[in-house]
């Protein structure tokens, strides 16, 4: 039965990444996390996951959108630690109350609220299972998974979030984008059933602190391997749709890679199960609704204006935003 799960999950990476080009790796990659988080989710609830994972996937990216049309989406997506001292991990206190005292709440919006926002979203998709609102389900579920991929990324919990302080232009989507582009076909994203966890608050923190650790890694190994490397190696071209655009040369990319070990397959990994684990929470604090009630129906066309709207701002661009994908 585990082995027929994992050949079906794999079926389904390798169907999905034979569809023409996504308009980035890193929204591919946020759509992925979440279709693949389903396959996590316990036999209960997992009928109404199944019936909705096209939303669910698709609607994975949403947050990334809204950045350039809401102008507090922006910080929800990272936290620059470092900007708290060096022992940041330490210093930032997890509540978001006791952190607001501390810091203030500008202060805390200006660099970064991923593991708060993470946890409010939780909540509301808790309340929504309580009330069984199907809209806000469906949104709450997405948008959760994209914040708790964002908060297992390492570039997402420093202030030098694309290398710009240390003269390394590029590394977010490199390690984001490029390699998974290049090398998510052989990771191992068979991760087991979600799991009720107890305390998400300090489970959010975990994933954060996990994320953090590595940033170091992330920027060293890149700069050892630049250093290393001969100029005109270090980039190529390559063809995307009618143009030619710069990428890291994949002999680069490759070395960058091994060298990281595995930990961007890891980090992908753990957002996979972390984002099954905390739809499951969300679900069982709710008092474990019945929700075969919902399975005959849809997103409400309110719900569906509403997302085209969004992609439209989206479209247009109005407010400005850090890198990232
Ligand atoms: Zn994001």
């Amino acid at each position: 039965m585990k082995k027929l799960s994992f050949i079906f999950i794999i079926y389904l990476f390798y169907q999905t990444t034979s569809y023409s080009k996504p308009p980035s790796w890193g929204f591919f990659a946020h759509k992925e996390i979440n279709r693949l988080a389903v396959f996590t989710i316990p036999q209960d609830l997992m009928p109404f996951f199944k019936k909705h994972i096209v939303s669910i996937s698709e609607n994975a990216v949403n947050p990334d959108k809204r950045r350039y049309s809401l102008k507090n989406e922006a910080p929800r997506h990272f936290i620059d630690l470092d900007v708290y001292g060096k022992d940041g991990l330490k210093e930032v206190p997890h509540r978001w109350d006791s952190a607001v005292s501390k810091y203030s709440e500008d202060t805390l919006l200006s660099y970064g609220i991923v593991p708060w926002h993470t946890y409010r979203v939780y909540h509301w998709l808790r309340k929504a299972f309580e009330e069984k609102n199907l809209d806000a389900i469906l949104r709450h579920s997405a948008d959760l998974g994209h914040y708790i991929a964002d908060a297992n990324v390492p570039l997402h919990t420093t202030e030098n979030y694309n290398g710009q302080l240390t003269h390394q232009h590029g590394i977010h989507g490199f390690w984001e984008s490029r390699l998974p582009e290049l090398y998510s076909k052989n990771y191992d994203f068979f991760v087991g059933r979600a799991n009720y966890i107890p305390d998400v608050q300090e489970y959010i923190w975990t994933a954060i602190e996990k994320a953090h650790l590595a940033k170091d890694s992330v920027l060293l190994l890149e700069q050892k391997l630049n250093e290393e490397t001969k100029p005109g190696k270090k980039y190529s071209y390559e063809t995307r749709g009618a143009t030619n655009v710069k990428v890291y040369s994949k002999p680069y990319s490759y070395k960058y890679h091994m060298l990281l070990n595995g930990m961007v397959e890891r980090r992908m990994r753990a957002s996979i199960k972390m984002i099954g684990d905390i739809w499951y929470t969300a679900w069982a604090d709710a008092g474990q609704p019945e929700l075969s009630e919902l399975l005959t129906l849809d997103l409400t066309d309110k719900e569906k204006r509403k997302l085209n709207e969004d992609k439209t701002k989206w479209e247009s661009r109005t407010v400005k935003s850090r890198e990232h994908n």
